[in-house]
């Protein structure tokens, strides 16, 4: 596999749908491994394959509990009830923004052994999952934030961008 990198905001495999696996195979575990490399490096707690420019429907967290995987997960369920907590994104990098999701989903998925999983969750991991799914669907917080928030961290992030280099994002050296 090609050295992936994290695509920044601005890159259009972001704004993409990704695609549903069609078979768990070891292609997909080493991608998985890849992500799972990445997302350390960078000290998130999610990444999904379209933020390294794969459009395929796999992500991964790790809420301090070891690495998960999940493979074509689908929210089948979402409380109305929401709540706002601060985000943040390796796609977005360097800014936290209040977001709403809701509190508890019911989530259906493939596991990277190919067993079907369905499972309700609520708290952080019912908001990672949905930011990760997010991502599958080509939507950035960025997306979710009101045209006033949105404008306002679009100007916060254009000065950012031009003190830093895009170069400096590519911490990892060669990879397999
Ligand atoms: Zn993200």
């Amino acid at each position: 596999m090609a050295v992936l990198s994290i695509r920044r905001f601005g890159d259009p495999a972001l704004n993409e749908k990704s695609l549903p696996v069609r078979e768990v195979d070891h292609g997909i575990r080493d991608l998985i491994k890849n992500l799972a490399e990445i997302m350390y490096d960078a000290q998130g707690i999610g990444l999904a394959a379209p933020q390294v420019g794969v459009l395929k429907r796999v992500f991964i967290f790790d809420l301090g509990e070891g690495l998960v995987s999940y493979i074509n997960p689908e929210i089948v369920w979402r409380s109305k009830k929401t709540e706002e907590e601060e985000e943040g994104c390796l796609s977005v990098p360097d800014i936290k923004v209040p977001i709403k999701r809701s509190e508890k989903i019911k989530v259906r998925a493939l596991t990277p052994e190919g067993k079907k999983v369905e499972f309700r969750a609520e708290g952080l991991l019912a908001r990672v999952i949905q930011h990760e799914v997010d991502h599958l669907d080509g939507i950035l917080i960025l997306d979710r934030m009101s045209k006033a928030e949105r404008r306002k961290t679009l100007q916060q992030m254009s000065g950012f961008a031009q003190t830093v280099p895009q170069q400096e994002i590519l911490r990892r050296g060669s990879h397999d």
